[in-house]
């Protein structure tokens, strides 16, 4: 399923999109870089599925295979890195099956399938792999980041917070490998406009934290506030609200299609059946890099990642750009 760049592909209802014939890309561009196979559809599988159904390019970058993930699917259990070790390219076939259903078509790994390993949870011997993405020169990694940014010349790029969200090593690299990517993107003069960070209101936390106490499936047991845990942002200091709850089916979708890191009982899924749409829809982000545009609510939470960004006939000419470097 993956060619030598590192690129899956997949089937998609609709026309196709030629990833290679720059020329022909949509007039709204979305790079997303995420850290293992799964955090795309955890983290921002409604707005990938938004975008894509709305005729935006979406274009994911991966950095690991998710080697030394859990596997909750038990006759998959010896694929696991202290034994077959297999893990990783058995993800493949979950994102891409993942991909698919969020209707994304251009999936990427960093520097090509296996070139980076997960580096496991902060403190494990696992960070010290020669291969751990935690390891990663992150100029040379950047490079093949920014390698897509000349291809696909996004408007917007999506990543994690400067804790990766809740700490994982991967996703803190990840996060320094993007904005990495963005300098030497605007070193170029094709940075682009907006960098936004994953994010989770405080508001929202609140209230998810206030339904569980009263639920008897709460995987927040014993945390008794939100400044309890890694992640959770003032509502003031969120930049967008992405409702992309028309695609929570495909969200859905998409994390099932990771079955060994998401078991079919998970707390994620009771979450959803709390919350439906609202958990599996709705996605919240900083904004890291560029100007707000306008939004909405006493917060003037944009609705839109492209909001306040005039389609650029230039951007859409990257062939021509790229005859400079
Ligand atoms: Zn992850």
């Amino acid at each position: 399923m993956a060619d030598l760049s590192g690129r899956i592909t997949v089937e998609r209802a609709g026309p196709p999109v030629r990833v290679t014939g720059v020329t022909t890309l949509p007039d709204r561009r979305l790079l997303l870089v995420h850290a293992h196979p799964d955090d795309e559809s955890i983290g921002t599988g409604a707005t990938m599925a938004h975008y894509a159904a709305t005729g935006a390019h979406v274009t994911l970058v991966t950095c690991t295979l998710g080697e030394e993930g859990e596997i909750h699917v038990p006759a998959l259990a010896q694929l696991c890195a202290a034994e077959a070790d297999q893990l990783g390219g058995y993800r493949i076939g979950e994102l891409a099956d993942a991909c698919a259903a969020l209707g994304v078509t251009d999936h990427r790994f960093l520097g090509g399938a296996g070139r980076y390993r997960d580096s496991g949870m902060m403190g494990m011997a696992t960070n010290e792999h020669p291969r751990a993405f935690w390891q990663a020169d992150l100029d040379v990694a950047a490079g093949h980041l920014l390698e897509v940014i000349r291809e696909v010349r996004p408007q917007v790029l999506v990543t994690y917070d400067p804790n990766g969200f809740y700490g994982h090593p991967d996703h803190i690299q990840a996060h320094r490998v993007a904005m990495r990517g963005v300098e030497l993107a605007a070193a170029e003069g094709i940075a682009p406009a907006k960098v936004y960070w994953t994010a989770m209101p405080r508001s929202v936390l609140d209230a998810g934290l206030e339904t569980f106490t009263e639920s008897s499936d709460n995987p927040f047991a014993g945390i008794e506030s939100a400044d309890e845990l890694p992640f959770g942002t003032p509502d003031a200091e969120i930049a967008a609200r992405i409702d992309g709850t028309e695609q929570h089916a495909a969200k859905e979708a998409a994390m099932r299609a990771h079955a060994t890191q998401i078991p079919a009982n998970s707390w994620l899924y009771s979450i959803a059946g709390n919350f439906g749409g609202e958990f599996m829809g709705v996605e919240y982000f900083t904004l890291a890099v560029g100007e707000k545009g306008p939004g909405h609510g006493p917060y003037g939470w944009e609705d839109d990642l492209f909001a306040g960004i005039a389609p650029d006939a230039a951007d859409r000419s990257p062939v021509a750009a790229a005859g400079v470097r």
